[in-house]
């Protein structure tokens, strides 16, 4: 089986969620959470952008012990000297050097000629390798640039050390199956791409993210870029419980594997939405309230024969139970069980009656207690 690497960005593109700060105490118990998870790379912040996020990498860098830390650069010297003064102390540190690639993004942003922007990826990444024990190069935009320029860019960031490659979705306009040609196109045209690593990282604008990262793992693809419960910059990011729970749970399509114990994903999900105040909606795969609730008669009643009529992950992996709320869609089984769990013994005209107040009761919406019910028609 494959090993995927987890490179986990939460307290970087995560933190760049409109409303999110976290304070360098806050950043340091994250990535220790990080660390517990088994994420491979944490990406701890952007050194150069506050002097704030610069003491969050160090703290990071202080409070993590095998982990890579990450630090985001753009090409100057000055984000790479802050970046690599906040590495300092890692167990092993990364420059993730970055710039902008398409033809947009170069002229109406940056105002650069496409040599121009060459010269920077040669001279950053060069520069960077002898500041950090590893450079990642990520071609900002990835997605929307020209193949040819963008596999130049590739060529001359790995001929400068760059040992990870980045191709971002940074907008999240790409599609599965666009993406995973494009890895396949890139490799064509620069095949010094085979002896790095290569990187996907996604947005969800198009609510693709998950399902593109997973695209370019199949294409080859070895490390992701993710965040904890999909925050980031708009619609966010990939969702790293997503991805890893995808892998594990498809195992038998991808034949890839990732270091992450599902045992911790609750706990880093819950800790990531209370510090960044960032709730997590009920609907979430995986560590929404509801993601292992069952509330329809036919599916509880399923539920009951065989938990894998309805469910394809075993939510003990997660240390999670499932449940079968009682509801205006719930069933005779179900209620009949919780009758049965309430530790009443109620005969077959008593069950038949409660059942239908039971009914009536939940088809106002409002919620319905199982005592109610049975304490109503017991008097
Ligand atoms: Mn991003």
């Amino acid at each position: 089986m494959r090993r995927i690497k987890i490179f986990d960005t939460t307290l970087r593109d995560g933190e760049q969620s409109p409303g999110i700060a976290l304070r360098p105490d806050e950043k340091a118990e994250i990535a220790r959470a990080l660390e517990l998870l088994g994420v491979d790379i944490v990406e701890a912040g952007f050194a150069a952008s506050s002097p704030g996020d610069f003491q969050g990498v160090a703290a990071v860098v202080d409070s993590v012990t095998r982990a890579t830390v990450a630090s985001l650069a753009r090409t100057t010297e000055g984000d790479i000297d802050a970046a690599a003064q906040a590495l300092a102390g890692a167990p092993r540190s990364r420059i993730h050097v970055f710039i902008a690639t398409s033809a947009l993004h170069m002229e109406r942003k940056l105002g650069l000629t496409p040599p121009q922007v060459l010269e920077r990826i040669s001279w950053a990444v060069a520069y960077a390798a002898e500041h950090a024990d590893e450079v990642e190069f990520s071609a900002e935009d990835a997605t929307r640039s020209d193949r040819a320029f963008l596999a130049g860019a590739c060529r001359e960031a790995i001929a400068a050390g760059a040992t990870i490659v980045n191709l971002p979705d940074t907008v999240g306009f790409t599609t599965p199956v666009e993406y995973a040609r494009m890895f396949d196109d890139l490799r064509e045209r620069c095949p010094e791409l085979g002896g790095v690593e290569l990187s996907v990282h996604c947005h969800d604008d198009l609510g693709l993210a998950v399902a593109n990262s997973l695209a370019g793992i199949e294409a080859g693809a070895t490390q992701v870029e993710c965040t904890v419960n999909g925050i980031g910059e708009r619609a966010g990011n990939a969702a790293l419980e997503e991805v890893v729970m995808a892998l594990r749970v498809r195992s038998d399509h991808y034949d890839a594997e990732t270091a992450v114990e599902p045992s911790m994903i609750r706990d880093a999900s819950a800790l990531v939405a209370e510090l960044t105040g960032y709730a997590v909606q009920r609907n979430k795969p995986i560590v929404g309230a509801n993601a292992f609730a069952h509330e329809a008669g036919i599916h509880q009643d399923g539920m009951l024969k065989d938990a894998s009529t309805y469910q394809i992950i075993d939510p003990s992996e997660l240390g999670v139970a499932m449940t079968l709320p009682l509801g205006k869609h719930s069933g005779r089984h179900a209620f009949t069980q919780a009758c049965d769990a309430s530790g009443r013994t109620l005969d077959r005209d008593e069950i038949d009656a409660a059942f239908r107040r039971f009914k009536q009761l939940a088809d106002t919406g409002a919620p319905v207690s199982i005592d109610d019910v049975l304490q109503e028609v017991r008097a």
